[in-house]
């Protein structure tokens, strides 16, 4: 089977499955690369098959010896023509690479705003799990969620508040720069958002894992949050997912207290920009990560998903390396936020125009290849090979 790109605006459209797995397997080899570390036994991880939660499901299981427990949404292969998603063959072959080192590697791919898939996961963490849960990862992205109460599906808006945002943005199936609209959101919009991306849900799974007893005395849970700079305040921290993210920081309080009888924790990490499902999609962000990558790569400061989640997992949570704000949130995003990083990176962008972005001047290069990675395209160490549809058919979750 040839296994061809294929892209619609910023959005992925095709997957080629065995670049996948090569790419789950530099992962974990970069993990093995830099020794194990005393982490977590024993993870529960929801949004478990892409970018960051799948890095730090590799950096855990490889790193830190965890079993995990992995929650996504994601298709598998029904033709030549539709092979499913990337996350589909992530799981997959990590399943696959945990299992051979002896590792439980569990993977549920349903619906985490569901009440039966939280009480799935309950039913197999105490049946089958062998113990209890010592950390829980937070780490979905979703453009919907349908409340389990009262069944309403809401859809979340990326949109400015206030006042609309003009500015450039890249559209990588066309390799072009143009300027873009973000028009404000209205009040519903913003409600709607904060109603998938923020903490209702997480602090629902927190809840009904402290109600069945499937959590460890001194459990942790973390949530990945995003705040940015002043480049793209207009459009994400004072936007719709800023309202968002900050209704995260509200439930982590509410969560603390849920936890404080068993010495658990509620943990916001403020990750760094990284290109992604989820962030490609942004408007304007793909110019920032343009600009930002080629003064972070300069530094020697630009990392990925696995670079990021591995720091924060072994050097800050597991380590003696972490940085707290005022609000108790963990700052791995120090790097990004670097005074000179932002100056640098503003006077670039500042420069980019139609006819430069895509030239050495700024990092377009670094930012389409690992867009292109998230689908099993361009990955380094990739040898051709060949599989029938029958064979991807035939892979179990
Ligand atoms: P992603 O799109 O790569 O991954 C999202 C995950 O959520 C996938 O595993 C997907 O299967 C899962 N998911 C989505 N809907 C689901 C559902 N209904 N049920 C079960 N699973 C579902 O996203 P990402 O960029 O890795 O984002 C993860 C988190 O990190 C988000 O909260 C995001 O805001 C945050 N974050 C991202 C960035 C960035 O630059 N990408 C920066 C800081 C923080």
């Amino acid at each position: 089977m040839d296994f061809k790109q294929n892209i619609r605006g910023n959005v992925a459209i095709s997957v080629n499955p065995l670049g996948r797995k090569q790419q789950v397997l530099n992962h974990i080899n970069y993990i093995k690369s830099k020794g194990s570390y005393e982490g977590p036994k024993k993870v529960l991880i929801i949004g478990a098959s892409s970018s960051y939660g799948l890095a730090t499901r590799i950096s855990l299981a490889f790193g830190a010896g965890a079993d995990t427990i992995g929650v996504s949404y994601e298709k598998g292969p029904k033709s030549e023509r539709n092979l499913g998603t990337a996350g589909w063959y992530n799981n997959i072959f990590f399943k696959k690479a945990a299992e051979e080192e002896g590792l439980v590697a569990k993977n549920f791919v349903q619906d985490a705003f569901s009440h039966e898939t939280k009480q799935d996961v309950i039913d197999y963490i105490k049946t089958e799990f062998a113990g209890k849960v010592d950390l829980v990862v937070y780490s979905l992205a979703s453009g919907r969620r349908t409340d389990p109460e009262t069944g309403e599906t809401y859809t979340s808006s990326i949109k400015a508040i206030g006042d609309p945002v003009v500015g450039p943005n890249i559209n990588m199936e066309k390799e072009e720069y143009y300027t873009e609209t973000l028009e404000p959101a209205t009040e519903q919009e913003i409600a709607d958002t904060v109603k998938v991306m923020g903490g209702e849900d997480w602090e629902l799974w927190m809840k009904a894992l402290k109600e069945a007893d499937v959590l460890a005395d001194g459990v942790l849970t973390t949530n990945y949050s995003y705040l940015g700079t002043e480049l793209n305040h207009p459009y994400y921290g004072h936007g719709t997912l800023g309202r968002a993210k900050a209704d995260c920081d509200v439930k982590a309080d509410t969560i603390n207290s849920l936890l404080a009888d068993i010495n658990g924790k509620a943990q916001i990490v403020v990750a760094t920009a990284v290109t992604t499902k989820a962030s490609s999609v942004i408007p304007f962000f793909p110019v920032y990560c343009v600009g930002l990558y080629k003064v972070m790569t300069e530094k020697g400061t630009h990392e990925t998903p696995i670079m990021h989640m591995d720091r924060i997992y072994r050097d800050m949570i597991y380590g003696e390396k972490a940085e707290y704000d005022d609000e108790g949130r963990l700052r791995p995003d120090s790097l990004e936020l670097d005074a000179d990083t932002q100056a640098k990176t503003k006077d670039l962008i500042e420069k980019l125009d139609e006819n430069n972005f895509n030239t050495s001047l700024a990092a377009y290069d670094i930012f389409y290849k690992e867009f292109s990675n998230l689908n099993g395209f361009m990955v380094d160490n990739y040898v051709e090979q060949d599989v029938t549809i029958e064979e991807l058919k035939a892979l179990d979750y």
